[in-house]
């Protein structure tokens, strides 16, 4: 319902006097004060009414049999949990105050019941009407509100499914075409070696160079192919339970993995003390290991020399990796993190995967990854990491 149909809905008065004269006369004021009034014939044409959308009902106490009574509350008790639908019941004049009450006790089955005794002046009763109508239109409008809120709540959840299965379709897809690329690519490989092997030199100058790019090429393309595996394969991982992992352990294993490079350009490794943070010890050994193979990789003209050290952050742990490499400028240091991204040509080897699965890797441990350089002098990539529990 639109905020405008629940006004219009929430604005009638309805009214069930003991004649349709009297109806009549007590709509008169009402209508004066152009408010649309109903008279209603009986009990039964007033709860219809009501169960169709009305304001306020102004009922004279006389027409209110017990029967009367229990039929309005029947449809009362069903009503949703924003409406409160207000009665104004207009008992008989002169009474006692004990009369009033045991009216007012009689008819609080009603719920929003307001008693207004005879005889009564004419602005007593259109204020107390237009009070309740006021009341009843915020009701209607609350109510929109929240349908709407609902209504783009369900919307919200419904996107977030329907990307949260393309994603996953994605992630799918990106594994199986790396994966069944594979095949092919090897006898590609196979061949093409095969022919360089065995016709490299019999043909002439052209020849021995084209068979040079095949066999490049299919080689850039196998690495490709791994580092995008790599990558899907981390984004695939499922949320774990992490372990205690001590990160000087973690920095073994990395440099072992890099001794050839690091003993060949005499490279320098220090840290400060590592912590024991909760993690995947595989994953935070191919994080390391790819920041520090960087660089090892994009070094300066100095002997490399690579600093890692941790601090506390909160109720985590930020690390670094430092280097005096050739840096990065400030324009890129963002960039770098995408797929495929790279500030090289084939000068340097790579496939602008190793950045981006870094990112992966501190991601599924909750952290953040982002990197700080000053060109010429080096590149520091900090991250944090959960401590252990
Ligand atoms: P790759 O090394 O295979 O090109 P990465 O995703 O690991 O891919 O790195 C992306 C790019 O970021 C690199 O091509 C390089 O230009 C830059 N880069 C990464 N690490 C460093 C570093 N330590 N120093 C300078 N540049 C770096």
């Amino acid at each position: 319902m639109t905020m405008a149909e629940a006004n219009s809905q929430s604005q009638s008065i309805l009214v069930l006097a003991p004649t349709g004269r009297d109806a009549r006369l007590i709509c008169r004021p009402f209508a004066d004060a152009q408010h649309t009034c109903e008279p209603c014939a009986d009990i039964q044409a007033l709860a219809e009414r009501i169960r169709e959308g009305a304001g306020v009902a102004v009922l004279v106490e006389e027409t209110l049999s017990p029967e009367g009574i229990l039929l309005l509350r029947e449809w009362i008790d069903t009503q949703p949990p924003w409406s409160d639908f207000p009665f104004i019941v207009l008992t008989t004049g002169g009474e006692s105050t004990q009369h009033s009450l045991a009216s007012f006790q009689r008819l609080r089955g009603l719920g929003n019941v307001t008693l207004l005794e005879r005889p009564l002046r004419t602005v007593t009763l259109v204020s107390a009407v237009e009070a309740a109508l006021r009341a009843r239109a915020r009701q209607f409008q609350a109510q929109a509100y929240v349908e709407q809120r609902l209504q783009a709540e369900a919307e919200l959840i419904s996107k977030a499914q329907q990307l949260a299965v393309s994603n996953a379709d994605l992630q799918q897809f990106a594994y199986v075409t790396s994966h069944d690329l594979q095949e092919p690519l090897r006898t590609i490989q196979s061949y093409s070696q095969l022919m360089a092997k065995r016709y490299g030199g019999r043909l002439d100058e052209d020849a021995d160079q084209f068979l040079t790019f095949m066999v490049e090429g299919a080689n850039r393309m196998r690495h490709l192919i791994t580092d995008l595996l790599s990558y899907s394969r981390v984004v695939n991982l499922e949320p774990r339970c992490f372990a205690p992992v001590p990160m000087d352990s973690v920095l073994a294993w990395a440099s072992a993995n890099l001794q050839l490079a690091i003993a060949d350009t005499g490279t320098l490794i220090t840290h400060d003390e590592l912590p024991v943070v909760a993690g995947d010890q595989v994953l935070l050994v191919q994080l390391l290991q790819n920041l520090i193979s960087n660089a090892i990789k994009y070094r300066g003209p100095d002997t490399p020399r690579i600093h890692i050290s941790a601090r506390k952050d909160g109720a985590g742990w930020l690390l670094s990796v430092r280097d005096n490499g050739i840096g990065i400028a400030p324009m890129y240091l963002e960039r770098i993190f995408g797929i495929f991204k790279r500030l090289h040509g084939r000068e340097i080897p790579g496939t602008g995967i190793g950045l981006a699965i870094c990112r992966k890797i501190v991601e599924q441990h909750q952290g953040r990854l982002w990197a700080e350089s000053t060109v010429g002098q080096g590149t520091t990539f900090l991250f944090t990491l959960p401590a252990e529990e």
